[in-house]
């Protein structure tokens, strides 16, 4: 359904208008020093829901969560010497950071798509930092663009690829790196898993060793790693019209069943339930979890990406 898109100028009206859209789980794109982020609150499943379902994405890849202050990146995970090193020597600014997630972090579990760890990033632009200290907590925020065009760097391409699909874009002008960040992670030995904005020699040289190279294609989703973290104990039999003795139906639409991922046939209240349902039946000891029909158009796309992985033979 499109929505009017809200054009906020960074002044305290502006602010408060995106701190109260974020905080109601809205989408509000804002500059960061890199790109324009697509904005949404880290730790609310239909915020982080609909950032997917904005840009259009096949898939539930976990998302790069933004914070204000050091302190704010220590309460969601577990900091090292290696992270002192780099924080002190680069935050605020393009550099991303993969640490292991604190118990009780709180966050969505569709924002870290169910891995361990959490890519945390403090950035440098003003009016990302003015804006991620009114709302007072983590905001998750890929770029904002559709999946596979180009990133924005500017809030007229943010609305020429979002508007309609978002409630706000906050317009700080352009943004002055206009490369992603350089994605550093940290739960094993320091190892670039992407290049972006800083360049990696100067990681390297702060830590005083090279970074190891990540084997795949520049992302930690590589198929293998995630169907272990996708893999419920259950067994799963998808497009289940029905709940055959001995099974526990997930529901989705008006049908009789277990748990519903959405009893209105909403795809983004379904994406947003769909880890937490999950986990739920599958610690309720069943054997078998039955799964309604999802279709495969717009949300539905990566919710029955994530229900394949979950079924496939292990
Ligand atoms: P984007 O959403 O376009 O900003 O890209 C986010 C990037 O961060 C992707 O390459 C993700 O694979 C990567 N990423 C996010 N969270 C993690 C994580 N926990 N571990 C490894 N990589 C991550
Ligand atoms: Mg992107």
């Amino acid at each position: 359904m499109p929505m009017t898109t809200e054009m906020l100028e960074p002044d305290p009206q502006g602010y408060a208008r995106a701190v109260a859209l974020l905080s109601q789980g809205n989408l509000v794109a804002f500059p960061t020093e890199t790109v324009y982020g697509l904005g949404g609150d880290a730790c609310n499943d239909v915020a982080v829901a609909r950032i997917f379902d904005a840009k259009g994405r096949p898939r539930f890849n976990p998302l790069i969560v933004h914070v204000p202050s050091i302190e704010e990146a220590k309460s969601l995970v577990h900091w090292s010497d290696a992270a002192d090193i780099l924080a002190s020597a680069f935050w605020p600014g393009p550099l991303t950071l993969v640490l292991p997630l604190k118990e009780g972090h709180g966050l969505s579990p569709l924002v870290t798509a169910e891995l361990e760890s959490l890519a945390i990033r403090l950035p440098a632009n003003p009016v990302a930092q003015t804006l991620l200290r009114a709302f007072g907590g983590p905001v998750a925020a890929p770029s904002a663009n559709p999946s596979g065009k180009i990133s924005p760097t500017t809030a007229a391409h943010v609305a020429q690829g979002l508007d309609g699909r978002i409630a706000g874009i906050l317009d700080g002008g352009a943004c002055d790196v206009g490369l992603e960040s350089t994605i550093i992670g940290l739960t094993d030995t320091p190892t670039l898993l992407r290049p972006g904005g800083l360049p990696a020699e100067a990681a390297a040289h702060a830590l005083g060793a090279p970074l190891a190279a990540h084997i795949g294609d520049g992302t930690l989703t590589a198929p293998g790693q995630m169907a272990s973290h996708y893999a419920p104990g259950a067994a799963m039999r998808l497009n289940a019209e029905e709940r055959r003795s001995g099974e526990v139906l997930l529901g989705f639409g008006a049908v009789e069943c277990d748990l519903n991922l959405s009893a209105a046939g909403d795809l983004v209240e379904a994406a947003a339930a769909l880890f937490g349902h999950l986990h739920k039946l599958d610690n309720s000891g069943a054997q078998i979890i039955a799964v309604s029909p999802i279709p495969e158009t717009g949300l539905g796309l990566a919710i029955n990406d994530r229900l394949r992985r979950a079924a496939a033979p292990r």
